[in-house]
């Protein structure tokens, strides 16, 4: 049994459930600058979503996602990442073109498709920026984005969790630099007032610009002061 639901509801519910996961409160301006649109626009849809009982209003605080609305937003989000992996690894597309790839490819992919892609890649966990795949009957797992390299400290080691998938620049230069999922990174030196990051990675050492940094997260491993 499948709801008809517009890409445009789709795009919403998707974005209002990655606010909420990295920041709790999703106001109309968060979620109108993450789509690229107005307030009044927004403030129209949320209305729309809460009379379909997508989401609801919480005074002095924003929406939330109704039970619903997060378990749509999680199929979103389990066709794109899921599409995302399929393109680089089976069709060999890098990790930076798959993303605008799979924003299209998310709406129109059926539920027999993806299960045959899902198989086909062995029923993974994480996307190629690492981020969470959720499961076929709505749950997700894994860590928090709320650690970023650019909030670590000189004398940390962190291992990297996932990166912001929407910048192909910084993700081709991500690549350059070795900064994938998975891989540890010792942070050297920082210049002052938010600045540049000076980091290792395996042998060799980088100097890498803190609008890079904020877009990759991190968990810490240790500490040496
Ligand atoms: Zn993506």
């Amino acid at each position: 049994m499948n709801q008809t639901i517009s890409p445009t509801v789709e795009d919403y519910l998707k974005a209002i459930y990655k606010l909420q996961r990295r920041q709790g409160r999703v106001t109309t301006s968060a979620i109108a600058e993450k789509l690229g649109l107005s307030n009044a626009t927004v403030t129209a849809m949320i209305k729309k979503l809460a009379r379909k009982k997508l989401l609801k209003h919480i005074s002095y605080h924003g929406v939330i996602l109704t039970a619903k609305g997060e378990q749509m937003a999680l199929k979103v989000i389990r066709r794109h990442r899921l599409v995302e992996l399929f393109l680089n690894e089976i069709l060999g597309l890098e990790w930076d073109k798959v993303h605008v790839e799979a924003e299209k490819l998310e709406h129109v992919i059926s539920d027999e498709i993806l299960d045959r892609i899902d198989c086909v890649l062995g029923y993974p966990k994480t996307d190629p920026h690492g981020d969470p795949i959720p499961t076929k009957d709505g749950r997700i797992e894994g860590f928090k984005e709320t650690l970023s390299l650019a909030d670590t400290e000189v004398g940390d080691t962190v291992v990297i969790n996932c990166v912001s998938d929407t910048d192909s620049d910084k993700l081709r230069y991500m690549a350059e630099l070795g900064l994938f999922p998975g891989v540890s990174v010792n942070v050297r030196d920082k210049t002052p007032f938010g600045g540049d990051i000076f980091i290792r990675v395996g042998s060799s050492e980088h100097r890498l610009p803190v609008s890079v940094a904020k877009d990759i997260y991190v968990s810490q491993v240790s500490k040496e002061r």
